[in-house]
């Protein structure tokens, strides 16, 4: 069987392969779907060429191991909303970052065991199996595995506290904000400590206090930098957790020298890296205030909206739209929670049939996820030349003559460029206040995620028209059906 490493690392370079196939096809909503499952196809390879490594200890355990967590993500996938979908990422993301520092844990108990200083474990990692046979003890690690491994399990660690602080929060099962005086002083001291724990253990300090010490302050730095974040900022740090998640596992990799955990891992740390970097542009947000800031929260007094809010029934807001020449769509979180993707399509459809232009304006953080409100305009099957970006929408709002917001609040929300006490301060927003109406569909008067008021909904050229998404673009469709009749 001397062929049969050689046909595992075959099938590593296959997976790696289909690893970054499929997320360059992901890199389109035409071709994401198919992206997604070459990248399923990559992983189902890679898991189960490990499985035939020689002296491979445990299998039963790990096929064991795989089936609980394939029926729980199987059940959970299926059952999971759009709108809960971030929780969901997070919670996966998570387990990404404790497996890593599980692996971790197992390498420096094991080279700690080495050192002679845990004789009482017993020998049953099956992680590297050839070594352990040979000699009952685990393998020397390099002083660079060492480092590795280390900081592998600290950042694996913190991915895995933090993420699953945002999953509790964006379940609503936890205040949206924890904060005290000193946080930041606390959480760099937390680090500092995880960090020197750290170095002691990469450096032959290794006992099992000190790794038991190492993985509680890492797992407390990642749980106290996660509590103080809210309002608007979530999305950049779930973001963030993944791309640490990925370099977690892809240092993992090689200190257990599996090929197809590094790239993985490393495909998953740029891409997150990447992604992070995107998404805290588009809130205006460093990285490092994403890191130490308690952010998503501004001091001060907030600026008073005046006027009042003033509603519109649906059949004048169809008249105002059917007589239009350029009507800009704004959707947003709402619009996933009423579902209302397909009426807002057929609406837009009548509209075009009248010769009106229209277009879809998409924020990168509208919705609860990125590319959230992509993905359920091509539910709908909105074809992706309608569908406009904020930059490039934003100088055509003074020539468009109706702007219809579609259960947006945040990211359509004027204060987040006037008032420099708002949480929101600075995020870049669509402009849809520059258009020369703006009809806004909303059940009432309820904030958006940040939990703020919207100025844009007392403004002079501002319509409310009041009702559940899908009804109330339901009553537009009729409304506009009457006129063409
Ligand atoms: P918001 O969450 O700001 O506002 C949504 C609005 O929709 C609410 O004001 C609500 O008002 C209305 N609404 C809710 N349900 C319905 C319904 N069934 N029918 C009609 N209206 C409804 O949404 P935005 O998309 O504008 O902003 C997204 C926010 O989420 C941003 O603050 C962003 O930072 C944050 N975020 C984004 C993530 C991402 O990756 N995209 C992830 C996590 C957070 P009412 O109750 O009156 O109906």
């Amino acid at each position: 069987m001397s062929w049969l490493p050689t046909l595992i690392k075959a099938c590593y370079f296959l997976a790696a392969l289909l690893f970054i196939l499929g997320l360059k096809r992901m890199s389109s909503p035409r071709t994401a779907r198919g992206g997604i499952v070459w990248a399923g196809y990559g992983m189902l390879l890679a898991v189960l060429a490990t499985l035939f490594l020689p002296d491979m200890h445990n299998r039963g355990l790990i096929v064991a191991a795989v089936l609980v967590g394939v029926s729980a993500a199987w059940w959970s996938g299926k059952r999971v909303a759009m709108t809960a979908m971030p929780q969901m990422v997070a919670l996966y993301n998570g387990m990404g970052g404790g497996a890593a520092a599980a692996i971790g844990a197992v390498e420096l108990i094991g080279y700690a065991r080495g050192l002679g200083l845990l004789q009482a474990v017993p020998d049953t990692s099956p992680l590297r199996p050839e070594a352990w046979a040979v000699n009952g003890l685990p393998p020397a690690l390099s002083p660079t595995e060492l480092a590795l491994g280390v900081l592998g399990a600290l950042i694996g660690a913190v991915s895995f506290s933090g993420s699953l602080v945002a999953f509790a929060k964006l379940q609503g099962w936890m205040d949206k904000r924890f904060v005290f005086p000193g946080q930041r002083t606390v959480n760099l001291l937390l680090l500092a400590a995880a960090v020197v724990a750290g170095v002691l253990l990469a450096t032959s300090h290794a006992s099992p206090a000190l790794i038991a010490a190492f993985f509680a302050l890492a797992l407390a730095f990642g749980l106290m930098m996660t509590l103080p974040i809210g309002g608007a900022d979530m999305p950049v740090v779930i973001s963030l957790y993944n791309a640490f998640t990925g370099l977690a596992v892809s240092f993992e990799g090689f200190v257990l020298g599996n090929e197809a955990m590094i790239i993985a891992g490393m495909v998953v740390g740029a891409a997150g890296t990447l992604l992070t970097q995107l998404m805290a542009k588009a809130m205006n947000r460093s990285i490092g205030n994403v890191l130490f800031g308690s952010f998503g929260a501004a001091g001060g007094e907030a600026q008073a909206i005046e006027g009042a809010q003033k509603p519109i029934d649906a059949s004048d807001a169809a008249v105002m739209m059917a007589y239009a020449e350029r009507v800009v769509i704004v959707p947003g979180y709402g619009l996933a929670v009423a579902q209302a993707q397909h009426k807002v399509w057929e609406f837009a459809q009548l509209l075009i049939k009248r010769g009106v232009k229209v277009k879809f304006a998409i924020h990168p953080v509208a919705g609860r996820m990125p590319g959230h409100m992509n993905v359920l305009l091509a539910e709908a099957g909105v074809p992706y030349d309608l569908i406009a970006d904020m930059d490039d929408i934003n100088p055509e709002f003074p020539a468009t003559d109706v702007a219809l917001v579609i259960g947006a609040n945040d990211v359509v929300n004027p204060l987040a460029k006037t008032d420099p006490a708002s949480p929101i301060y600075g995020m870049p927003i669509l402009d849809v206040s520059a258009a020369k109406h703006v009809i806004v569909i909303k059940r009432g008067r309820g904030t958006g995620f940040a939990g703020i008021e919207n100025a844009l909904f007392y403004a002079d050229n501002t319509r409310m028209l009041y009702g559940e998404g899908q009804a109330a673009v339901g009553e537009l469709v009729a409304s506009l059906k009457d006129i063409d009749a």
